[in-house]
């Protein structure tokens, strides 16, 4: 709750909230309700079908009490019985059958909600997911169309089945006298006004609850990612405590708004009672005068009591319409970001073999926080470039520039002379494979993992599987490479996660490879065979790596030596060790302190 594009996002959408609201529904007729018209159509038959019996039900009493008890007719009894059989048992079937078929079409609809939302959040751009956490997001994939699709199928249910309900009700107490009925409805015009306060107040609440619900699941979402961190930094207590005050403000949020909900159907059921005696009183007079038969007041009557529970429901549709109102708002808002990445309009065709890589003044900064300020350098044609320099230098900054995760403010970025910006964003990104210590493993199986960012040559997997060290392991898994990787691949150890990632990236067998050697430490032995690993992934490849590893780093064709988003230097490790500047004092440092750049190292320098 405390990000303030929230604030901003719900200040938008309430600027105009009644157009806005319209359009919103408008739109999730348009794109989502009218292609299950039909069904949507078959429904609602049964649901009026069902609705209506309740009418039924009021004016058959009538011929009971006059016909069958107070009368006595023969034969009457016969066909009342019928009647009243018949009623019930369509009302039953009609039941069941809309209800099947509207959670079917509203289940499709939540369905397709969430597969676009999902494909739509995937475009967009690092600034706008760093804006929005995991958390905040997943809460409005799965909570926030939760909630459109309950009040679309409450309304639905409202007006198909209630509505007619009470349309019908209303027609049977008319035909038994509109004096009766108009008098019934004295209190009437005395519930406008509070039923519409109180439906400002629930869209407020409402809004609210979406909002702390939204916080909770981010805080859910970094503490069982970071669940190490927590326990070691002891931070139960204070993760506890986050978490409880996030609870309290939705807790009373919800409370409010299901209050304010509330709030309508209890006017209306104050307005029935008051409509009631008034009927009785003048009622009484006419029965007893003999004007009316007890039979057409029970009619009366029962239809009476049988309205109220429809027009509660009616009445709580409005309140579901507002607390839904808040969801759709944000969910549109949603919808309504675009990436501003632009692919090229005629892109050019991406370079072909190994290419050379150039940053020529390329300057990004976050906000006001410069990243990269003039950064140059060239890598080879088939050679490794290792990226050096200390943590904040913008090595990562790099990687993200190539593949156009971010875009830079100014500079020129090619690769093989082609500007990145002039490829068509999935030939930019084809040309690359990545490695990175958090290798991108998804809980699927280890198959899975290597074949799906490849062009699929299950043919060559054998070779692969050896060339990365994979077939080393296997063997030692329950099912092979059919094993699961577990979520985040956390049923690996991190050398084996790193060595799915370079078999993936060998599959790939693309031209150009980005490691990025996280400091996270592998022992020497995995380390040892990553690294065998990794040489046999760069041949003849065009290799950036961010390198923590002396190995890597003195045996890379050239060195890059970046500091406070400048390249200061530049050349093979034994030229810039004899020049003596940054590189060779962070060496020196690194190899003295055995920081993770030296570990499992065991040559000095
Ligand atoms: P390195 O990889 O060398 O550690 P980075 O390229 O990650 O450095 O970061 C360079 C600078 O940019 C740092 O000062 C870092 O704080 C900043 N930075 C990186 N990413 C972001 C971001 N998404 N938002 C704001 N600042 C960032």
């Amino acid at each position: 709750m405390s990000t303030p594009d929230i604030a901003e996002q719900s200040g938008r959408a309430s600027s105009a909230p009644e157009t806005r609201s319209g359009a919103l529904f408008g739109w999730l007729w348009r794109d989502y309700l009218g292609r299950h018209k039909l069904w949507l159509g078959i429904a609602v038959v049964f649901m009026a079908i069902e609705g209506s019996m309740l009418a039924a039900v009021s004016w058959i009493i009538g011929p009971m009490f006059d016909r069958v008890f107070i009368a006595g007719e023969p034969g009457a009894l016969a066909w009342v019985g019928t009647a009243i059989a018949a009623i019930f048992l369509t009302r039953a079937v009609t039941s069941v059958i809309q209800r099947v078929i509207l959670t079917r079409v509203s289940q499709r609809v939540a369905g397709q909600l969430r597969a676009d939302l999902l494909r739509h959040l995937m475009t967009l751009d690092m600034a706008f997911h760093q804006r929005h956490p995991p958390g905040t997001l997943i809460e409005r994939v799965q909570g926030d169309v939760g909630a459109i699709n309950q009040v679309w199928t409450g309304i639905v249910l409202g007006l198909g089945r209630d509505a007619v309900a009470v349309v019908a009700l209303f027609a049977v107490a008319l035909s038994v006298d509109w004096r009766w009925t108009l008098i019934a409805m004295i209190g009437l015009p005395a519930l406008m006004l509070p039923a519409l306060a109180a439906q400002g107040f629930v869209r407020g609440r409402a809004r609210t609850a979406r909002e702390a619900a939204a916080a909770m699941s981010t805080r859910l979402d970094e503490v069982f990612h970071g669940i190490a961190p927590v326990k070691l930094n002891g931070l139960e207590e204070y993760q506890s405590r986050r978490y409880d005050a996030l609870t309290e403000t939705r807790v009373q949020a919800e409370v409010n708004a299901a209050l304010g909900q509330a709030t309508i159907p209890a006017l209306i059921d104050i307005m029935a009672g008051i409509g009631f005696v008034a009927v009785l009183i003048f009622g009484a007079a006419e029965i007893a005068g003999g004007d009316k038969s007890v039979g057409e007041f029970m009619t009366f009557f029962s239809a009476m009591l049988l309205t109220f529970e429809p027009l509660r429901r009616l009445g709580n549709i409005a309140g579901l319409w507002q607390a839904a109102a808040a969801s759709v708002e944000r969910l549109f808002a949603l919808f309504a970001e675009h990436p501003t990445l632009r692919e090229a309009a005629r892109p050019a065709a991406p370079p072909v073999g190994a290419p050379e890589i150039v940053f020529r003044d390329v300057h990004l900064s976050y906000g006001d926080l410069p990243a990269l300020s003039g950064a140059s350098f060239t890598a080879r044609p088939g050679e490794t470039t290792a990226l050096v320099g200390a943590s904040g230098a913008g090595k990562s900054t790099v990687f993200n520039l190539l593949t156009r995760l971010v875009e830079p403010q100014s500079g020129k970025i090619a690769i093989g002379g082609v500007p990145v910006g002039a490829m068509a964003l999935a030939d930019l990104r084809g040309l690359f494979s990545v490695v990175t210590q958090d290798a991108a493993l998804f809980d699927e199986s280890l198959r899975e993992n290597i074949l799906l960012a490849g062009g699929g040559r299950a043919a060559d997997l054998d070779e692969v599987l050896t060339a990365a060290h994979v077939a080393d392991f296997l063997p030692r898994l329950p099912a092979g490479l059919d094993s699961p990787a577990g979520p985040r691949g956390s049923n690996l150890s991190g050398g084996q996660r790193q060595r799915i990632a370079i078999a993936r990236a060998l599959l790939r067998d693309t031209a150009v490879l980005l490691l990025d050697e996280a400091t996270s430490a592998l022992d020497t032995r995995s380390e040892a065979i990553v690294q065998d690993a990794l040489d046999r992934l760069a041949e003849g490849r065009t290799t950036l790596v961010i390198a923590h590893r002396l190995s890597t780093v003195r045996n890379a064709d050239r060195i890059v030596v970046m500091d406070r988003g400048r390249v200061v230097d530049e050349g093979p490790h034994d030229d810039l060790i004899a020049r003596g500047g940054l590189y060779a004092d962070l060496y020196a440092m690194q190899f003295r302190d055995r920081s993770p750049i030296s570990e499992g190292e065991g040559d000095p320098p």
